[in-house]
């Protein structure tokens, strides 16, 4: 959820519980539903979070944006690339990210001087997480790399709001990609103590993502020669990425 102490948006709400209690405890409104893709723990909640606001009398126009290319009935606004809309008074702008599934769209924000956000906010559903990227579902691994080196493009102050808490495990990854990256060890002691206190460890940026993300550095020397010894076909770009998202679909910690 993003709010502005009076408007909110929630983000591929996959249970209805937590948002309707933090709009009750916070007296937020619910002004729009952005949907990523298609997979129950991102879409599961839409349906009994509208019916449960209208028993509640908060019934209002909600618009529930998603990806066009995929058939989800609770969408009002099917959305592709390129198309922008206005929601908590920042422009978004969606971006098709295939990879994870075919159809999967991010939304982009731009910035605005009267909203607490000091830089642009990307959601990215599955995409990428702090540390790692989303498996490949009915999508493909060229997809996904493509995805991925779009985000990488996005300037290094950009908020990157992810859907799964998988820092601790993705970084764990990481650390075996490139034991000599001390800004992953950084990271991982961060990680550990924010987990502990029950803190999230999102959202992230694109700028500490460059330094601790194996799939954002494909291009590095040491996660090139770890990719090749896992099998990689050759170290371009995205034969290194395939070899990495491989190995992390069997690593264990
Ligand atoms: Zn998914």
């Amino acid at each position: 959820m993003i709010h502005n102490g009076q408007d909110a948006l929630v983000v591929d709400p996959g249970d209805a519980s937590p948002v309707l209690d933090a709009l009750q405890r916070d007296g937020l409104r619910l002004s729009a539903i952005l949907v990523t893709h298609h997979h129950a723990d991102h879409i599961a909640g839409i349906a009994p979070l509208i019916s449960q606001l209208k028993a509640a009398g908060l019934s209002h126009d909600c618009p529930i944006y998603g990806p066009a290319r995929e058939q989800i009935p609770e969408v009002s606004h099917p959305v592709g690339e390129g198309d922008q809309f206005d929601a908590l008074g920042l422009r978004w702008t969606v971006w098709d990210t295939p990879g994870h599934r075919a159809a999967h769209v991010a939304y982009l924000s731009d910035t605005q001087a009267n909203t607490p956000w000091p830089a642009q906010l990307l959601l990215p559903g599955d995409t990428i997480f702090s540390g790692g990227c989303g498996r490949v579902y009915d999508g493909s691994l060229a997809a996904l790399h493509q995805s991925l080196e779009r985000i990488a493009l996005l300037p290094p102050q950009t908020w990157v709001c992810p859907t799964h808490e998988y820092t601790v495990a993705n970084l764990t990854f990481s650390k075996a990609v490139e034991p000599d990256n001390v800004q992953v060890d950084l990271a991982l002691e961060r990680c550990h103590a924010q987990r502990a206190r029950g803190e999230p460890t999102l959202p992230t940026t694109i700028g500490l993502e460059h330094l601790i993300n194996p799939f954002l550095r494909t291009r590095v020397s040491a996660v090139m020669a770890s990719a090749l010894v896992q099998g990689a076909a050759d170290p371009s770009p995205q034969a290194v990425f395939n070899a990495l998202r491989t190995w992390k679909n069997q690593f264990k910690a």
